[in-house]
């Protein structure tokens, strides 16, 4: 049975990402500086990569029809890479390295390791193949064709495709700006001492990490006091300057959890309570026109929050074509008896047994305990009213695929 005031977490994450507006700034940065970066627009290949053909190896290129059995062939020329050559003179091999131009009349380069090399030239101790050693131009991009969609995020492996392109400056979309508001009267930073019913805050430190994993610019990130006005004004005064606005604690049911009755009041709350755990009390809506993601206080949830809910939403706002993670399906090395209408995300982390993967669970799964995320790699699932049995399959997730 599922609980009437609990919204189902598809149900949610559908709302969510309805609601996620691409941003449309866009801004031009140097390649090197586009790591993680989302591409504002395609790469059509503006010339053909390699631009000529070239040799895959060391060696000689050459006619394979000027080719006979146990004869030596003069060699007439020697082509360095990065160097144009001259035509191959009928009858004559060339000198060639890895990356040379073939030069014209060549049909085969034979490596240097199958030839012999004799007073009056070489003698090739190995059948030829028309072709081959030879990297054909326009083998990996051919000029015209669509490189790299829109959308992409540049990895390494982009950074290296564009430069093999010829691009030195790269059309992105803007980071998305994100405010980070801590609630709660109990929290201090560390570095202060602690007063009598006083804790550090530990979420505005985790949020920061994450938001900046996730490629986000954080440009505001401040501790609101748990007082009605207080909170509307900070929120106000975030959503001038931010796409998003990510609260931590104040979104349960108590009368010090102001940030759903600002919400309620003086925003929207379009969703609040998701049938998950941990993360239950989790709220979104907007103030200022700027979309506010209203996670829980305690360390715990904020983790599993920003990462099942948080993390598909930022994506679809960074214009990112990335799929959603899709997990891994594992035996489970613990058990659990779920009779609640929630979807449980333990932490969890992939061991072996034998030469066999499981996962195991964090025998403490309070959403207090924020070492468990530590010894965690990732989350496990356990679907609604569900028990789980050692061998089970369930479904696993890394905390990098989660922020990929
Ligand atoms: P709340 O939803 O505001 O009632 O917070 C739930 C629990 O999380 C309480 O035990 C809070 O003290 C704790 N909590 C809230 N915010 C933070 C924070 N930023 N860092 C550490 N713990 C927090
Ligand atoms: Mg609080």
């Amino acid at each position: 049975m599922g609980n009437p005031n609990l919204t189902p977490l598809e149900d949610a994450l559908a709302h969510l990402l309805s609601e996620a507006r691409v941003v449309t700034r866009v801004e031009t940065v140097d390649l090197a500086d586009s790591l993680g970066r989302v591409l504002a627009e395609n790469h059509y290949v503006p010339a053909d990569v390699p631009p000529a053909d070239n040799s895959a190896v060391d060696g000689y290129a050459l006619r394979k029809q000027d080719l006979a059995e146990n004869q030596a062939i003069p060699v007439s020329a020697r082509i360095p890479a990065g160097e144009a050559p001259k035509a191959l003179a009928p009858g004559t091999a060339a000198r060639i390295f890895t990356g040379s131009e073939i030069p014209e009349g060549a049909d085969s380069v034979v490596m240097q390791e199958r030839v012999e090399v004799t007073d009056t030239g070489i003698v090739v101790n190995a059948e030829v193949t028309e072709g081959q050693n030879i990297r054909r131009q326009g083998q990996d991009l051919a000029r015209g064709d669509l490189a790299l969609a829109k959308g992409t995020q540049v990895r390494p492996n982009e950074m290296g495709l564009l430069a093999s392109m010829g691009v030195a400056r790269v059309a992105v979309l803007a980071r998305l700006k994100v405010a980070i508001l801590s609630t709660g009267d109990e929290l201090v930073d560390p570095g202060t001492p602690l007063a009598p019913g006083q804790i550090y805050n530990s979420n505005r430190y985790t949020l920061l990490g994450l938001l900046a994993q996730a490629g986000c610019e954080v440009v505001l990130c401040e501790t609101l006091r748990d007082q009605r006005e207080a909170t509307l004004e900070t929120l106000l005064r975030a959503a001038e300057s931010s796409d998003l606005i990510i609260t931590s604690g104040g979104v349960s049911v108590g009368e010090e959890d102001h940030v759903r009755a600002v919400l309620e009041e003086s925003g929207n709350l379009s969703l609040w309570r998701m049938a998950i755990k941990p993360g239950k009390p989790l709220a979104f809506g907007a103030i200022g026109g700027t979309p506010v993601l209203g996670l829980p206080g305690n360390p715990a949830s904020v983790l599993v929050t920003f990462f099942v809910v948080g993390m598909p939403y930022i994506r679809k706002r960074q214009g990112r074509s990335h799929q959603n993670p899709a997990g891994e399906r594992i035996p489970a090395d613990f058990s659990i008896s779920s009779t609640s209408a929630r979807r449980e995300f333990l932490r969890a982390r992939k061991e072996t047994r034998g030469s066999d993967p499981v996962v195991a669970a964090f025998p403490n799964q309070s959403s207090g305990i924020l070492s468990s995320a530590c010894w965690a790699h990732g989350l496990a699932v356990v679907p609604e009213n569900t028990t789980v049995s050692p061998g089970d399959l369930v479904i696993y997730y890394s905390f990098a695929e989660l922020l990929s």
